[in-house]
């Protein structure tokens, strides 16, 4: 007997008919004997639906406030569910994440979860019960609810699979596992059998939205045997592990993010100290900074240029505005049209001609490449947000079309 965590997807679970599709799907593992928990994202659009409410009321709502709408939308999800297993004749039970004591930080709209308590979800599993657990939330030490970030669901499934030492997590979707990038951008995109925790981990960073981000951080250091496969085809799907067999020539994907703005601070002083200055004001206040680049500019001062997510622009704007006499730079250059485009795989560390590659790719379709940054395993370039998806077709085609 094994313990198994099921992530449904938003598609999954768009309408009745998809809720009881996965209710089969659960059930299956559940009759094989096996113990499941259950994982959900609130049905088809509802996320963005809730959204829109709460801009019908308030332009600028507080975070607080959105994650107690937004939370909602999972809790429907877990509890239709269940009720599809009832019918079935399954004993199941939905819990919300405050139920089960998925401990989080307070950083609403963004929170981390800390701990989780095993007590409730073990009792269950001993009663033989499934679990079905609202993805993307948790409860901060005040006991409000909290949600995980956009995507969050897939972090949940993997949080409950480390902490309950699962078998196995599985993270159903619309898609039947990783491609070589997004399939809906080209759709000759080839779907991976296996892919490293790294290289996943760069690709979901950098924008590829199959999988959370920090659930891929968090199954790597915890071990989680991860797949990404469909709720609609069964057949497997693709595998997330620590090692796998590497074609050391190529790169494993292409990712795009055009949810990111580049913000310019020009004139600032060129002294010691002015860099810290303005990143810990930024952390302070939970702004992740992405790419940064400093360039020396006139008369012995020097401008700073980072990108951050869209959806913190404005308040970037005005915190950095609030703080323009203590920082001393002489005006901001905000730009929210712009995106990312980038190449990963554990090749590129003893490959040299790779990044090469991509710049000849994007020279060859007429693209203007903005800010470069790199790490080991990952080149990723800033364009013109209108640039993004020819970008991708281009580099995808230099790599996967032409050998
Ligand atoms: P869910 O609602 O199940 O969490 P998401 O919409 O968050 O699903 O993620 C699945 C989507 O991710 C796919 O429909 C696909 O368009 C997109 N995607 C982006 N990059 C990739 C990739 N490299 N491989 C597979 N899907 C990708
Ligand atoms: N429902 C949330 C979202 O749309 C979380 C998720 O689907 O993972 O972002
Ligand atoms: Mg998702």
């Amino acid at each position: 007997m094994s313990l198994i965590v099921q992530k449904f997807g938003g598609s999954s679970v768009r309408d009745a008919e998809r809720v009881r599709n996965v209710a089969r799907i659960i059930a299956e593992t559940y009759l094989q004997g096996n113990d499941v928990i259950v994982v959900l994202s609130a049905q088809g659009d509802t996320t963005d639906d809730l959204l829109a409410k709460a801009q019908e009321v308030n332009q600028k709502p507080s975070k607080r406030e959105l994650d107690m709408l937004l939370a909602t939308g999972e809790q429907v999800s877990v509890a239709l569910c269940a009720m599809a297993l009832e019918a079935m004749g399954l004993p199941c039970v939905s819990l919300a994440a405050w139920q089960v004591g998925i401990r989080s930080s307070s950083v609403h709209a963004d929170a981390r979860i800390k701990k989780i308590d095993a007590e409730r979800i073990q009792a269950e599993l001993d009663q033989h019960r499934i679990v079905i657990v609202t993805g993307f939330q948790g409860v901060d030490r005040n006991g409000d609810i909290t949600t995980l970030g956009r995507g969050g669901s897939d972090t949940s499934a993997v949080a409950l699979a480390a902490a309950f030492r699962a078998d196995l997590c599985q993270i159903y979707t619309d898609v039947d596992g990783v491609y070589t990038t997004d399939p809906r951008v080209v759709p000759n995109a080839k779907k991976l059998d296996e892919i490293t925790y790294d290289e996943m981990l760069e690709l979901a960073s950098q924008g590829a939205q199959v999988l959370h981000n920090r659930s891929v951080e968090l199954a790597k250091k915890f071990r989680v045997k991860l797949e990404v496969l469909s709720s609609l085809e069964r057949k497997p799907g693709t595998k997330v592990k620590e090692v796998t067999k590497v074609e050391k020539s190529n790169i494993a994907g292409v990712a795009k993010d055009t949810s990111i703005a580049r913000v310019a601070l020009v004139g600032l002083q060129h002294n010691p100290g002015v860099a810290f200055q303005v990143f810990d004001l930024l952390s302070k206040h939970n702004i992740n900074v992405d790419v940064i680049l400093q360039s020396i500019g006139r008369e012995d001062t020097k401008d700073i240029t980072f990108t951050v997510h869209r959806k913190d622009l404005q308040e970037v704007e005005d915190i950095l505005n609030q703080h323009k006499e203590a920082l001393r730079f002489d005006h901001l250059e905000p730009d929210d049209s712009i995106g990312k485009v980038s190449i990963v795989g554990v090749g590129l560390m003893s490959n040299c001609g790779v990044a090469a590659k991509m710049f000849e790719a994007l020279y060859e379709a007429g693209v203007n490449i903005q800010m470069i940054n790199t790490s080991e395993i990952r080149v990723s370039v800033l364009l013109d947000e209108e640039d993004v998806n020819r970008a991708v077709k281009a580099i995808h085609a230099k790599f996967f079309d032409e050998n």
